[in-house]
């Protein structure tokens, strides 16, 4: 079973930097979303779920000190690491106690980078343990293990399944589009044109609602679809 990629949201407006990075993690199998501008990082961060987050300081929109700040208010949790330009004194920085887990200064190696991401990954993972386990009313996914139980009933899904099912369960309670879930699931990996979205709801539907009360996965007519009660 492909394993399930460790998805980190890098904001840095220096393209070349950002390519940088975002290149190099890419080959090392993480999944990366880059943003260049802190208000556009916001969003992504409000929208999506990630394992880590890297922040330059200098954002045109809000500063990366400033959404870390906002970070922390929603997930006192998720590692960030933040990238501040040389000169930046480091005291200085942490001064500003916006929440960060670490800092790294540019100019930097990429060794150096990695280092610092897998410590803060597994300092966290720890941590985390409880997050690899996701629940809503009685329905439970453990990410490690794979296994989906209703209440004391175990489910088995499909690959396809599982993520289309992990995605709305880090998304409960928020409407997520057809477009979310085909980028999110399935990388965009086939023609918009086809159903195949509506076809694995219904497959999934079948295994976690058909047989259980109440449904958990409604239909919002027209945009998508939301986990909730
Ligand atoms: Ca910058």
């Amino acid at each position: 079973m492909e394993e399930i990629k460790i998805r980190i949201l890098l904001v840095e407006d220096e393209p070349k930097v950002s390519s940088f990075i975002k290149l190099g993690l890419e080959e090392v199998g993480y999944w990366v979303e880059t943003a260049d501008d802190g208000n556009v990082g916001k969003q992504l961060f409000d929208r999506r779920s990630y394992d880590l987050v890297i922040l330059d300081v200098m954002l045109p929109g809000i500063s990366g000190i400033e959404l870390c700040k906002q970070i922390r208010k929603s997930d006192d949790k998720i590692p960030v690491l933040m990238l501040t330009a040389l000169g930046t004194s480091l005291d200085k920085l942490k001064g500003f106690d916006a929440g960060a887990d670490d800092y790294l200064l540019k100019p930097f190696e990429f060794g150096e980078l990695m280092a610092r991401i897998k410590a803060l990954l597994k300092r966290t993972k720890a941590g985390e343990k409880a997050l690899r386990v996701l629940k809503f009313m009685d329905l439970e996914m453990h990410l490690d293990s794979y296994e989906v139980k209703r209440g004391e009933t175990r489910i088995e899904l499909s690959q396809k399944e599982f993520g289309l099912l992990e995605y709305l369960m880090r998304n409960k309670g928020k409407v997520v589009t057809r477009a979310e879930i085909a980028e999110n699931v399935w990388n965009n990996a086939f023609d918009s044109g086809t159903n195949i979205i509506d076809v694995y709801v219904n497959f999934l539907r079948k295994k976690i609602d058909k047989d259980f009360e109440p449904k958990l996965i409604k239909t919002q007519v027209g945009v998508g679809y939301i986990l909730k009660e």
